[in-house]
């Protein structure tokens, strides 16, 4: 799809428009979306992922914030007769999920070509919005992709990679070189399956506190898990995280990209007296 003549990209939006029909198809044919599905597309832009989108699914649901865009892709579904695509002109960092899917019985897909600068307050969207979003196929900067489907030892893996692993099973689709784009980003993309429907299997007992701590062990990478739990928790007394710690199994000398996922859930169950609000300390 050609960016109109008179339309001029907002690099403060990311508008990087997909232009290479093969890449379209190919994240089209791996989003692997069934035909009575009810799929939200986030940025739909000049429409490269809409128009294939509309053929293949029962609904789209395009959330854009660029009124000028929902203005021209609006004009563009009439004159082809599309009439399965709503367009909705919204950030969509302020859209409701669920308030979108309640019509359509509540659940729903997500795809995107998303403008990087939304990443992550976007994914953390997305987790809160667990319950109706099954699916969700987005499109990222490699290396913000790359730090999502990261292992423990890695220098991508983080509390990002901690925390969007325990909500859903994470894969890898497809990676995207810039020449795919008009005007190209500076960098590659990749494409990112985020399944909710498979969550880690083990559940923390306190979910926000696992957040809490997984955010806390990574705040200062170089530093040993004690010091960067400390670090954050600066009220709680050393002695008694040491005995959470010992509690859980976990080695306080250890750094935080070394732990599984069950490893930062033993160990907020090591620590879960400090966020018992009627106690103040453990
Ligand atoms: N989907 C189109 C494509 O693949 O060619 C456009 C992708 S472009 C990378 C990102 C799109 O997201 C742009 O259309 C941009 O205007 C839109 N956008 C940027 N920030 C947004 C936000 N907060 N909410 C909704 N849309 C946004």
């Amino acid at each position: 799809m050609k960016a109109s003549h008179s339309f001029r990209a907002r690099k403060r939006l990311g508008q990087h428009f997909l232009r290479d029909s093969s890449v379209i198809r190919q994240i089209i044919r791996r989003a692997g979306f069934e035909p009575d599905a009810v799929v939200v597309e986030i940025g739909p832009g000049l429409g490269a992922l809409t128009f294939p989108l509309a053929e293949s699914v029962r609904q789209v649901i395009g959330i854009e914030k660029d009124s000028r865009l929902t203005e021209i892709l609006k004009d563009r579904l009439i004159e082809k007769g599309i009439q399965n695509v709503t367009l909705v002109n919204q950030d969509v960092l302020k859209a409701d999920l669920g308030e979108t899917a309640r019509p359509f019985g509540g659940r729903i897909l997500v795809i995107g070509n998303l403008p990087y600068n939304i990443s992550s307050p976007f994914l953390e969207k997305l987790i809160q919005s667990r319950e109706v979003v099954t699916r969700a196929v987005l499109m990222f900067q490699a290396e913000v992709g790359r730090r999502l489907v990261a292992s423990p030892g890695n220098k991508q893996y983080g509390a990002m990679t901690v925390l969007a692993q325990y909500h859903a099973r994470i894969s890898p689709l497809i990676e995207i070189p810039k020449e795919a784009f008009h005007p190209p980003p500076k960098v590659k993309s990749l494409v990112v399956e985020l399944d909710f429907t498979r969550p880690h299997p083990t559940r923390a007992g306190n979910e926000e506190a696992f957040k809490k701590v997984v955010k806390a062990a990574f705040s200062h990478r170089r530093k040993t898990l004690i010091n960067s739990i400390k670090g954050t928790f600066s009220e709680w007394r050393q002695d008694e995280i040491l005995l959470g710690m010992e509690k859980s199994g976990i080695d306080p000398k250890k750094r935080a990209e070394m732990l599984e996922i069950d490893d930062f859930i033993r160990l907020t169950d090591g620590l879960d007296c400090f966020f018992d609000k009627a106690r103040a300390s453990c």
